[in-house]
């Protein structure tokens, strides 16, 4: 039988894989992670949502931040602080050693699918994290100010700009990685994660390929709401979706996953959107998805794969 493929952006995903992990015993999973947050730091090449996700699932993140490594220092940036480099964009020491690999990989001809299997292997990961291309994505912020490099508009500037509009810089001419079509044509399931439909699951549909392998679907594609009561339960999503013309709730999540997807887990707070939804033709789930702690994280993962049709292992 095929894996279970989830699409996953960052933190929100890396929670609800956690309570994937825990809920399934033997069956396989593949990741299929978002590049368009990827960035160079000095050089080094950062993949924010993989590592999130690579952190989270070998228990090195830092749970409280959701991103890092627990208990890093950070002598190297201060160290180049002190020389006088100016960097807002905050990497630990831990972090660095990981960039340094990666990046070396990268130059030495490897691609991203197989440098990012390398770091899963050497971590301890037991499931198959993929990036959605090895090739070059980079989603840009429309803002009223200019145009921003993802980064800049979430960390320098707060995710604080009005969002006018969005573009995935590269997306057109890039192709899957290896393996990618292959899980989703495959897979015995698949779900999407509680993540940013715009900004962390956007590019991964923007990569040519990945929509129509999604239309074709012969099994259940299930998507857990990461909008709860109408608002995010951290970083822009609710208000990107306003200002972008979309209803910041499960609903206009749904529209945005239009044709894509056939059930959906949304929160017991948004229950009454039930029948608007089931009006779209979903089948709809309304249970707990504050994913607080492991338990929780279970839970909301239980409730998506049996929506999805599998039979949890525990
Ligand atoms: P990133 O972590 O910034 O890369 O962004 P993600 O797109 O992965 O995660 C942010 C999204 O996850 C936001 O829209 C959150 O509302 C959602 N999210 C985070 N934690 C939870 C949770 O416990 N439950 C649900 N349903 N959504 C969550
Ligand atoms: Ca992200």
């Amino acid at each position: 039988m095929g894996p279970i493929v989830v699409l996953a952006g960052g933190v929100g995903a890396a929670r609800f894989l956690q309570g994937v992990q825990a809920a399934m015993t033997v069956r396989e999973l593949t990741i299929v992670g978002n590049v368009g947050d990827d960035t160079e730091i000095a050089g080094l090449h950062v993949c924010p949502d993989l590592d999130t996700v690579l952190y989270t699932l070998t228990g090195q993140i830092d749970e409280e931040r959701g991103w890092g490594v627990r208990g890093d220092s950070a002598r190297a940036l201060e160290r180049a602080r002190s020389l006088g480099y100016d960097e807002w964009f905050w990497l630990g020491d831990l972090d660095i050693g990981l960039h340094l690999a990666r990046t070396a990989w990268l130059r030495s001809g490897l691609r991203l699918s197989e440098v990012t299997q390398r770091l899963g292997r050497a971590l301890g990961l037991a499931d198959c994290l993929l990036p959605v291309s090895d090739e070059r994505l980079r989603t840009i912020i429309e803002t009223p100010g200019g145009d921003l490099e993802f980064q800049t508009y979430y960390v320098r500037h707060g995710h604080r700009d009005d969002v006018l509009g969005i573009r995935f810089q590269g997306a057109d001419a890039a192709t899957p990685a290896p393996g990618v079509v292959e899980a989703l044509a495959d897979a015995a399931a698949i779900i999407i994660a509680p993540s940013n439909p715009l900004i962390s699951i956007g590019p991964i549909l923007a990569v040519p390929g990945i929509r129509d392998a999604l239309l074709d679907r012969r099994v259940p594609c299930v998507a857990v709401s990461p909008i709860v009561g109408g608002q995010a339960l951290r970083g822009p999503a609710a208000h990107m979706m306003r200002t972008l013309g979309h209803e910041p709730s499960p609903v206009g999540v749904a529209d945005i996953y239009d044709g894509l997807i056939d059930a959906m887990v949304i929160d017991q707070i948004d229950a009454e959107l039930a029948t608007d939804l089931e009006r779209r033709g979903l089948s709809v789930h309304a249970t707990d998805t504050i994913m607080r702690d492991a338990k929780a994280r279970q839970h909301l993962a239980n409730v998506a794969l049996e929506v999805a049709g599998i039979r949890v292992g525990k």
